[in-house]
């Protein structure tokens, strides 16, 4: 084949099964509205959670940030970018989580990236939960390690998996709350089984930080032993993007030695640490608590009513409220019927998720009014006629 046919080949097996991906042009995607070719829509589709993104202060920070030092940080942080501000981010970060260290990332998907390929070796292992984000599978995949996979949540099939020969080390992959299914892991029965069999866990709580325990600490914020890597990211609570690794101090050491993402990478803008500063302030403050309540408020209302119309959800109690379709073009087809009645919604396709589970990936916010929840679901109720 050659190159044009094999792009093309790609092309149209995407077409052939519905799972074409594209974007769609929008002014501004993450608030409580979407505009789109001078329509507005009530936004169902954005990891905004607490509506931090358009915050005042948050803001301000960042704009005051760039005053003080720019728009660039200029280089990687070995170099020349590492500032007050991504230092001070850090000790907040771990100050906030319980940690020795925090590393900022610019996005979580580097994190992951390069926390997988600086710790695992060849005779290592690796055992993630089957519905772990890309970013770990992927990194998994690559790494010389071994990969196995363990049925959603399930902690028996974790402890037979530790329980086999390894001549290495054993690495345990979960996340906090599930990107696309918006249910939780069993972290303290995960981490038991890890412990038992001398493995390590890395938690990655993308959709948990900032949105869920006390003062935003996320879902590893009471638990019996913390995760010995926490991956925590910026995009979604905190309304702003970049991504922080949580460990030991010998293990912030290794991964300034071997992490690439972050030797060879430049580092976050200095003004994007002052907001995230703020955004950080923002969490833990009482206005933060009220965000979270607002929240729960919101996820409480749609679920009670959701329930009772002819959907498949998942048991999930957080932000991330999927309505399973199956189909791919049903799937598209729901979205496009929520979209005829102002409602965004964006319909999540294979490979993303497994085949014959395509979905609608709901996403309530602190930014959502009641009334808008209720146009959600009279919208679902018509469509679902
Ligand atoms: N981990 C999880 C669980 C995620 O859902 C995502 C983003 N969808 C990432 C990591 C990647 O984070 P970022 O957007 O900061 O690259």
């Amino acid at each position: 084949m050659t190159w044009q046919q094999r792009i093309d080949t790609a092309l149209d097996a995407r077409r052939a099964t519905d799972t074409l991906r594209s974007r769609t042009v929008v002014d501004g995607g993450a608030g409580r509205f979407l505009t789109r070719d001078q329509r507005r829509f009530c936004n169902f589709s954005s990891n905004d959670y607490l509506g931090l993104s358009q915050h005042p202060a948050i803001i301000r920070a960042w704009q005051q940030g760039a005053d003080v030092y720019g728009v660039g940080s200029g280089g990687s942080g070995h170099v020349s970018g590492y500032t007050r501000a991504h230092h001070a981010l850090e000790a907040e970060l771990a100050d906030w989580l319980g940690y020795p260290r925090a590393l900022l990332f610019i996005s979580g998907f580097a994190a992951n990236q390069a926390l997988i390929a600086a710790l695992m070796d060849k005779d290592d292992r690796i055992v993630a939960d089957r519905l772990s984000h890309a970013s770990l599978l992927e990194a998994a995949s690559l790494s010389p390690a071994q990969l196995r996979r363990f049925a959603h949540n399930d902690v028996s099939q974790l402890s037979a998996l530790l329980a086999k020969p390894c001549a290495g080390q054993q690495l345990v992959i979960t996340e906090g709350v599930f990107s696309m299914d918006g249910d939780s892991a069993p972290l303290d029965e995960l981490g038991a089984a890890a412990r038992q069999h001398h493995a390590w866990t890395l938690v990655d709580d993308a959709h948990g930080i900032g949105v869920l325990g006390a003062e935003g600490r996320g879902s590893t914020a009471a638990l019996d032993a913390r995760p010995d890597l926490l991956v925590v990211t910026f995009g979604k609570g905190f309304g702003v993007s970049g991504a922080a690794v949580l460990c030991s101090a010998s293990v912030a050491d290794y991964l300034l030695q071997c992490a690439r993402h972050l030797i060879y990478s430049t580092s976050m803008p200095p003004a994007q640490a002052v907001a995230l500063r703020a955004a950080l302030k923002v969490i833990r403050s009482d206005d933060g608590a009220q965000r979270r309540h607002t929240l729960a408020d919101r996820v409480h209302r749609f679920r009670e009513v959701v329930t009772r119309l002819p959907y498949q959800m998942t048991p999930s109690q957080s932000a991330i409220q999927p309505l399973i379709v199956g189909d791919n073009r049903q799937a598209m087809q729901l979205a496009g019927h929520l979209r005829e009645r102002g409602i965004w919604t964006t319909a999540i396709r294979p490979p993303t998720v497994p085949a014959g589970t395509a979905r609608l990936r709901l996403t309530l916010t602190a930014a959502h009014e009641p009334d808008d929840i209720d146009a959600l679901l009279e919208a679902l109720h018509a469509a679902g006629q």
